[in-house]
């Protein structure tokens, strides 16, 4: 191969287009000029906050530990744990909150669904996390556990929006934080994307401070949804929730369920990755970044993310955000500076 004929000049001139060859010909200045983003870390204005679900085994605890570690250093704006609507880690979820408002200094959103529960329990749940100091609550209805056919017996709390109601009229103060999931692609059950939005609106109106969304690969989906949103006079933040993806065949089937579509582009991309792991993991790594940087362009500025209780996709997405642990910063300008 002759170097000459890819080595360009850097005097500028490889950067002018030659008008001796055809509108085709695009210099590397161009080039660079279109990628989505420019390759600068961005500096200031990015929250974020992280999800967590609480651990089952002994040896998911130290991943959940050593996940929660790694995090807690980006300072981020809450951390959350998720709450089985099944029953089945309520109690492991309330255990975890009372440790991690203890230890971290983070603070602690609970999850909290109502499916398949009286209000008397539901209400109990709420107190507890009162307790444990907490004063962000995720109000969800939760999806019915498949062995159970119907809702609870008794007094209730039909949906979110009445979920929202009952704890806002614990705590009038909006200081007291309550997010409602939000869904760019619409919920799967929802007769319509309106008769969505219309529920979330239900949800805003009856206390909720802000929103977080579904997860999505397609960033059209969520600035479509926003633009409607605001059409219909919501106004509060609606934050995207970012999926790093650890395994894409896991993805793919639980994106199925949960109504997030999968682009075209993503099994190509992800093809033969979830047996490499490690090239996973940076190939994921990219494409969470872009879709962050595409979103930080059309003026988004918190993320939610879905950590799975692994934290090398979420650490190195905040890393390109600009999102590090203040001591790596002030490390890097002091070798800098010497
Ligand atoms: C950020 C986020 C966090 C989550 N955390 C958890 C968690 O910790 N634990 C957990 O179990 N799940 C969790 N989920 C999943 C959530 O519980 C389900 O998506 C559930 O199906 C809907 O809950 P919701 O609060 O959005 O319900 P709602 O706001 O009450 O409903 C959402 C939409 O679905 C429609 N809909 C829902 N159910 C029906 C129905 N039976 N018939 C007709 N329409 C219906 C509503 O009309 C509305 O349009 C989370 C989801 C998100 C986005």
């Amino acid at each position: 191969m002759n170097l000459k004929s890819i080595i360009r000049p850097r005097n500028g001139a490889a950067d002018r287009p030659s008008s001796t060859v055809g509108p085709e010909v695009v210099t590397a200045g161009q080039r660079l000029a279109r990628r989505p983003w420019p390759a600068t870390p961005i500096r200031s204005g990015i929250d974020v906050s992280f999800e967590f679900f609480p651990p089952a085994s002994p040896s998911a605890a130290d991943q959940f530990t050593e996940c929660v570690g790694q995090l807690v250093p980006l300072a981020p704006r809450f951390m959350s744990v998720t709450y089985g609507a099944g029953g089945t880690t309520q109690d492991r979820t309330i255990e975890v909150i009372d440790e991690l408002g203890a230890s971290t200094g983070v603070p602690i959103a609970g999850h909290l669904t109502c499916v398949g529960a009286t209000r008397e329990t539901v209400d109990r749940v709420i107190d507890r996390y009162a307790a444990a100091g907490v004063n962000h609550i995720v109000a969800l209805r939760g999806d019915l556990a498949k062995d159970k056919a119907q809702d609870a017996q008794g007094e209730t709390y039909a949906d979110a929006a009445a979920l929202v109601k009952g704890i806002r009229s614990k705590f009038p103060d909006r200081s007291f934080e309550i997010s409602v999931a939000a869904y760019p692609e619409t919920h799967p059950m929802a007769a319509s994307p309106e008769a969505d939005i219309e529920s979330l609106k239900r949800k805003i109106d009856a206390g909720a401070t802000r929103a977080i969304t579904q997860y999505f690969f397609d960033n059209n989906h969520f600035l479509r949804f926003l633009e409607r949103v605001r059409k219909a006079g919501i106004s509060v933040p609606i934050v995207p929730g970012i999926m790093p993806v650890t395994n894409f065949t896991k993805v793919a089937n639980f994106s199925q369920r949960c109504g997030t579509s999968i682009p075209s582009w993503m099994p190509d991309l992800f093809e033969g990755l979830d047996e490499m792991p490690e090239v996973g993991n940076l190939v994921a790594a990219t494409v969470a970044a872009e879709q962050c940087r595409e979103l930080v362009e059309h003026g988004v500025r918190e993320f939610h993310f879905y950590t799975m209780n692994r934290p090398e996709l979420s650490l190195a997405t905040c890393h390109i955000l600009g999102v590090r642990p203040s001591f790596a910063r002030s490390a890097t300008s002091q070798a800098v500076a010497s």
